[in-house]
């Protein structure tokens, strides 16, 4: 008789208790809870210390081969070292116990500060706690063969990922700072457990996230529920099963509808901002060797790296890095993108600074890896002139990313996926990543809401996730690829696939048609204080660039003189990559520490050294003359001063370029009246006649010849105002609404108003402010003979503490909208806070000028070193000086001097030339000793027939040294048709591109006219001009022949 088999037991059905499953899955994987009898307990088996650990610690930031032979110290796992800044360089003796065979083995490091190791004097792994890097992977699974002791170094760098900042992050740096090892040793790695622990977290979020209402929720969270039943963690061999009931869950399909997820692996690592460029060296090559073990490991990993100064950095400084850094590229895999040299600001850099990040960016990655990059790569900057479409497209990119103006703080950007269009019409396919980050972590709570977050659903169904590590380096991890392997298509889950962003475009561009287009600058509406903060760095980038520019056109003409000229190409490049580094986005815009301050000023203090106008006089013969070198493209009478040999100085008038006599010519028309006994003043000129009370205020201000005043009657313009500046956390960053509502007029009078030069070609008078309670603040007011501006020259010493100094101008001129110049052309923006879009613009930005008009008559405000500026109703006010405490608690503190001046105009701005105004106060004539033999009478090399165009640039060309670029745009925002005129031999003339390629069917004739260039609004366009090099050149004979030809 056979007995009857017993009847299966029925598997026990999960409980419908939602919250206990939930939390018994939570606790199963939890680092903090029952980690004695739970799966994360058992993650890693046996350890082993370093068998020995020794040290050294250096002030400097020093190459391996230095560090490995200095004497090296015991140290052990608790010690601690210090202070901020410093290095120390670990040397660790390891040696695995044979009895660890066919087990994967790990060498743990933990430290508080950023650690990189080194393994046959190359660096091997980046090891940052805070990026969630603390293994290096020694071996997945020992074999005898395999070396089972060895010694490595680790340099740790005395600061954590984001530098050292006292009490909080942005908070200035404590200098004394001390860092703990707190792990140092070899382990057994269980990869079984890890991969359990993968799902279960997804799992566990899926269950959480989808929420009660989504059935994919309650199948995750019952399978998780299972695996937990399934698992005996002490017995490896249950895990297979529970891995399978996971892997059947994930392997749920998605319909053809679902998202894509794009993701790609990205770094964002700011070339200085919590920490000195000196470390951002290092940042590099920690999160990119990480990157390149991944890499090995993960065959489908990509990684999108921008900013071609950080490649030169580990090319020059890890050789070895970077030859692997190679090879990923050629592969596609580790991918250049961005184009340019640094991640700028994108306010503050003028528009041939923008070309010239694109010029180097690109042609860096054009020599080091045989190709440009296609997109724009800006994910943090503060802000996006809208004259960035053009110089994108002239720089042979079509696409553009980022994510900052999800940001705002006022009103929400309407889309993530979009044209976005610049003020000359040019457009570029732009992308947010819907996240809003650019250091996701590949977590299904992020995957959820870059779906539900999608401005543009409905018009395209594809979008960027970037993930890693950023801000200070780090970079992807393996854990964030593991999460998404399991979520590549999983019902419920959007799509995920690791990407590249020329394959997310490319599907976003054949998804372009219901896109929307947005016209004008992507404005930030945040961070608004960064137009002002660290006033010496602003004024630093706006002083060399005007010195690269006078140099590069002197240098382009010297040339073209004389052949036997030695062109300073390296000099230049060297100098303007030290200017674009400095633009970087917490750099120029002031948000750094005072390291990177200093670091900062030094460069520009090289650059500002850099003068070579005296060499291109050639030399010889007695001083007694002067040669007056212009480097703008129209003709210009201005007084100019000049230092005598005792150090006399005397005054001159130039008139179209030509030298001044030694004694100036003195005898113009009075410019100041005497004071009446209200100490008022009035200056005048001939040309515009001003009131100024004793305080240096201007009580009325008109053209000469007409009655039209510029100040309503009872107001006072150039009324210095100071306002409280306490923002919410970003103090370097922000300036809030509110600081609005707590103006105080600047009125303690130190000194009044005093004539200080009395007349002649020149007149001036000055006085002296209290600011505060321990600023004060001296100006001189100073008229010229003919010119059509006043200006105020001011020196502050400046002592305060979350204060913003401004000054005011009040006028007689009614528009709803003021004029800004932004690069290579200007824009409106409203005077009424009417709706959210138009006061969210409480403080904006501006180059060299500003200007209210109504019909007929306005009013501009220029200056020379300050981009943070405002308009409301009928006053124009002018941002001069913050005082934030972080991260740099001196910010701005101490000697500034800086100059803006007012000019009252008839007709549009354009017609009474604003625009070359600004120029001409910001690119000051340059007397220059000469012997009466070297002064030609006049000699002009360029000129342009249309007042509308501006010719911006003259350089040799990067390709051909026998050619030279010139830029020009059209400044007025209308289409017309130029004349370019030359006394230069130039035997061909084609336009090319920023990237001075020539364009297709370019080549221009040269007519008896010149070049004729024909100009929509605020085109830019580029010129390769060919010179002939057997010319027998001669200026004397060119300026006969050409009569009207400036320069
Ligand atoms: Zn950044």
């Amino acid at each position: 008789m056979r007995r009857a088999a017993p009847p299966p037991q029925p598997k026990m059905a999960a409980l419908k208790h939602r919250r206990t499953a939930l939390e018994r899955v939570e606790k199963f994987i939890s680092e903090v809870y029952f980690t004695d009898c739970n799966l994360r307990g058992r993650l890693f088996g046996d350890r082993c210390p370093a068998a020995s650990l020794s040290c050294f610690q250096t002030p400097r930031r020093i190459p391996y081969d230095e560090a490995v032979r200095q004497e090296f110290t015991p140290a052990k796992v608790g010690d601690s070292f210090g202070p901020t800044w410093e290095t120390c360089w670990f040397k660790v003796e390891l040696s695995i116990p044979p009895t660890w065979a066919g087990r994967e083995v790990h060498f743990v490091w933990e430290s508080d500060g950023e650690g990189m190791v080194w393994r046959d004097a190359q660096p091997v792994q980046g090891l940052t706690k805070e990026g969630e890097k603390t293994s290096y992977i020694l071996t997945s699974s020992l074999k005898e063969t395999e070396p089972h002791s060895m010694t490595l170094y680790v340099e740790l760098a005395c600061n954590g990922l984001f530098g050292a900042g006292k009490g909080s992050m942005i908070a200035p740096p404590d200098p004394d700072r001390r860092f703990t090892l707190t792990k140092a040793e070899l382990v057994i790695f269980n990869r079984d457990v890890y991969e359990l622990l993968v799902d279960l977290e997804i799992l566990l979020d899926m269950a959480q996230l989808l929420g009660e209402e989504n059935q994919r929720s309650f199948q995750a969270l019952y399978t998780a529920n299972q695996m937990v039943n399934v698992c005996d963690v002490s017995d490896p061999s249950t895990f297979p099963a529970a891995r399978d009931l996971a892997a059947a869950i994930f392997s749920q399909r998605n319909g053809e509808s679902q998202h894509t997820i794009h993701a790609v692996g990205h770094c964002h690592i700011d070339s200085a901002w919590l920490w000195p460029y000196e470390e951002t060296i290092r940042k590099c090559a920690r999160s990119w060797v990480t990157v390149v073990r991944l890499m090995e490991c993960n065959p489908e990993l990509t990684f999108a790296c921008s900013q071609a100064q950080q490649f030169e950095w580990v090319r020059s400084w890890y050789p070895g890095l970077y030859a692997q850094i190679q090879d990923f590229v050629a592969k596609g895999r580790f991918i250049p993108v961005g184009g340019t040299w640094v991640e700028m600001d994108g306010n503050l850099p003028s528009g041939e600074s923008m070309v010239r990040q694109f010029l180097q960016g690109q042609r860096f990655f054009q020599e080091q890896f045989g190709q440009i990059c296609s997109e724009f790569w800006l994910p943090d900057t503060f802000g996006y002139s809208a004259q960035l479409p053009q110089l994108m497209r002239g720089c042979g990119i079509r696409r553009f990313l980022t994510q900052k103006l999800s940001w705002n703080l006022v009103n929400t950007f309407p889309h993530h996926t979009f044209f976005w269009e610049g003020i000359d019409g040019s457009r570029v396919l732009t992308h947010f990543p819907p996240g809003n980050s650019y250091e996701m972590h590949g977590r299904v709570e992020e995957m959820l809401k870059t779906v539900k977050n999608n401005k543009d659903k409905g018009r395209v169904n594809h979008s960027a996730f970037l993930f890693g590590f950023g801000d200070g380096g780090g970079g992807p991890t393996q854990k964030m690829l593991d999460r998404m392997k399991r979520m590549s298509d999983t019902d419920g889950l959007p799509r995920v696939q690791i990407s590249t962003p020329d394959r997310l475009f490319s599907v976003l561009e054949k998804e372009s048609s219901q896109l929307c287009t947005w016209v004008g600058e992507l404005f930030l509406e945040l961070h608004n204080g960064t137009y002002t903060t660290q006033a010496q760095i602003k004024k630093g980038n706006r002083e060399c660039e005007r010195i690269l520019h006078d140099v590069e056109v002197l240098s382009a003409l010297a040339l073209a003189r004389s052949s036997t000229f030695q062109y300073p190409t390296s000099e230049l490049q060297r100098l303007w990559r030290l200017l674009l580094l400095n633009q970087f986005h917490d750099v120029l815009p002031g948000s750094c520490i005072q390291l990177v301050v200093e670091d900062a000023l030094r460069y520009y203090a090289g650059e500002q050294g850099v003068w070579m106008g005296e060499h291109w006089v050639l030399a010889g013969g007695a001083p007694e003359s002067t040669l007056v070198l212009n480097t703008l493209p129209w003709e210009r009478t201005e007084v100019i001063s000049r230092t005598g040999p005792a150090g006399t100085e005397t005054l001159g008038m130039s008139n179209s370029c030509i030298r001044i006599s030694s004694r100036g010519r003195g005898g113009w028309q009075r410019n100041i009246l005497p004071p009446p006994e209200d100490g008022s003043i009035t200056m005048e000129n001939g040309v515009i006649a001003v009131c100024l009370d004793s305080m240096g205020r201007l009580t009325s201000l008109h053209l000469v010849g007409s009655e039209r005043e510029s100040v309503p009657e009872g107001c006072y313009a150039n009324q210095f105002a100071l306002f409280d500046d306490v923002p919410l956390y970003w103090d370097a960053w922000d300036v809030m609404d509110y600081h609005l509502e707590t103006r105080k007029p600047v009125t303690t009078l130190l000194k009044p108003l005093e004539i200080s030069l009395a007349g002649g070609l020149r007149g001036s008078a000055s006085f002296s402010l209290q600011i505060g309670k321990s600023s004060t603040l001296t100006q001189e007011i100073i008229l010229d003979a003919t010119c059509p501006y006043l200006r105020f020259l001011t020196q502050v010493e400046w002592k305060e503490a979350h204060k913003f100094l401004k000054v005011e101008f009040p006028l007689l001129v009614r528009s709803t909208n003021a004029t800004y110049e932004i690069q290579f052309g200007h824009l409106q923006r409203p005077t009424h806070w009417n709706t959210s879009w138009d006061w969210a613009r409480f403080e904006v930005w501006a180059h060299k000028w500003l200007d209210l008009s109504e019909h007929g008559f306005g009013v501009a405000l220029l200056n020379d070193c300050k981009y943070g500026a405002s308009a409301h109703r009928n006053v124009l006010s002018l941002s001069l000086l913050r005082a934030p405490k972080s991260p740099d608690a001196t910010a701005d503190m101490g000697h500034h001097q800086f100059t803006y001046a007012v000019m009252p105009h008839r007709g549009s701005f354009q017609d009474a030339g604003v625009i070359q105004c600004a120029y001409n106060l910001n690119f000051p004539l340059h007397p220059v000793p000469a012997s009466s033999a070297q002064c030609p009478e006049a000699w002009s090399s360029f000129s342009v027939s249309s007042p509308a165009v501006v010719l911006e640039t003259v350089k040799q060309a990067e390709d051909s040294p026998g050619a030279m670029v010139v830029r020009l745009y059209e400044a007025h925002g209308s289409t017309v048709v130029a004349w370019l005129r030359t006394s230069l031999p130039v035997q061909e003339a084609t336009l090319c591109d920023l990237l001075e390629r020539p364009v297709a069917g370019g080549c221009l004739p040269l007519e008896q006219r010149g070049i004729r260039l024909s100009f929509t609004p605020f085109r830019v366009l580029s010129l390769l001009l060919v010179l002939r090099r057997d010319a027998t050149f001669s200026h004397l004979d060119n300026l006969e022949e050409r009569p009207e030809l400036k320069w």
